[in-house]
């Protein structure tokens, strides 16, 4: 917070990666009022813009149920709720990554908050021990795939659903919270992977197909010069590794490699830029043009000291 600088006599402002942590919160209120009963302001507008009354409820927007009726066949109408927010934001995630995540979404935002409250050191770096990028997309193949087997979209396994239970106090819906597979959903997105992984969206890395599916989509989309992407300025870097620090999915490590000491992962990136608001000399920037990165190296070819979290 902020404090009296004793030369001057004035009030220092806030560290700029703090004061951009600040600054993205009422994006996140914003996105829970969009998309969460009992508000759902997306889509009641939209059903209504469209004519399709659905309940105003996350379920109504779910890209989860979207992407399964999609590769399941049964059909895509993109003059629904469904099915325009879905356009809009897998084309969004083409253009300039996954935004909905970085600056939207309630339920990822809720688990990083929550994991500021909980000192550094009892946290964990899952991805400096399991590369997240191939259990993030299984999730999503698994989703697709599910329908295919005689399965169905698993709402007990989704942060999505859980914070509406949370927010609009039904947690004992259906068989009952606490003896439903939902509170292991819960354990894993609030606890294991919110409160004690380091940056707060150990879920967002590893579980969700909804990110997954639209790093994908970026994965894809960043390699036009005309997109919009998070940029690395390797001569401006001098190897601080603040951003390392302050990114909430670990997609950035620090490399042995002197002549750009800061390696990236595209697959975790939720283009949040609370890295580049982080970074003193300018050498981030979310822009469009070419990326300027060197892919991030696999997790058992980096060297041990590598991997080390960096000193403060
Ligand atoms: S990865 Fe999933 S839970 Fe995390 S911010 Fe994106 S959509 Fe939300
Ligand atoms: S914060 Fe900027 S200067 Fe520091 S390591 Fe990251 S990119 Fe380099
Ligand atoms: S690399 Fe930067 S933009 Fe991407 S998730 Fe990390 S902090 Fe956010």
């Amino acid at each position: 917070m902020s404090s009296l600088n004793a030369n001057t006599g004035r009030v220092n402002r806030l560290p700029p990666s703090t004061a951009f942590r600040y600054r993205r919160f009422p994006g996140y209120v914003l996105g829970f009022a969009l998309f969460y009963a009992p508000f759902a302001l997306w889509t009641k507008a939209l059903g209504t813009l469209l004519g399709d009354p659905v309940n105003a409820n996350i379920h109504s927007t779910c890209l989860r149920i979207q992407l399964t009726d999609l590769f399941s066949g049964k059909g895509f109408n993109v003059l629904t709720v469904y099915g325009m927010t879905f356009v809009i934001l897998s084309a969004t995630a083409l253009l300039a990554g996954p935004m909905f995540c970085g600056r939207l979404c309630a339920a990822g935002a809720t688990s990083e908050y929550l994991s500021r409250l909980v000192p550094d050191r009892f946290k964990i770096d899952w991805t400096n021990y399991v590369n997240p990028t191939g259990i993030r997309y299984g999730f999503l193949a698994g989703y697709l795939a599910a329908p295919f087997a005689g399965g169905s979209i698993a709402c007990a396994l989704c942060s999505y659903s859980m914070l509406e239970r949370i927010m609009t106090g039904n947690l004992w819906s259906a068989t009952g919270f606490l003896a439903s597979s939902a509170i292991i959903t819960a354990l894993l997105w609030l606890v294991l992977f919110g409160l004690f992984t380091k940056g707060g969206r150990g879920y967002c890395a590893y579980m969700c197909p909804v990110g997954a599916w639209q790093s994908g989509l970026h994965a894809l989309g960043a390699k036009l010069p005309f997109t919009y992407k998070i940029r690395y300025a390797a001569e401006k870097c001098t190897g601080c590794a603040t951003c390392v620090k302050e990114c909430p999915m670990n997609a950035l490590k620090l490399s042995a490699d002197q002549a750009a000491p800061v390696t990236y992962n595209r697959s975790g990136c939720i283009t949040c830029r609370q890295c580049v608001a982080s970074c003193a000399t300018g050498a981030l920037s979310f822009a469009q043009g070419a990326d300027g990165w060197k892919r991030q190296p696999l997790i058992e070819s980096l060297e041990p000291d590598v991997i080390a979290e960096p000193a403060e």
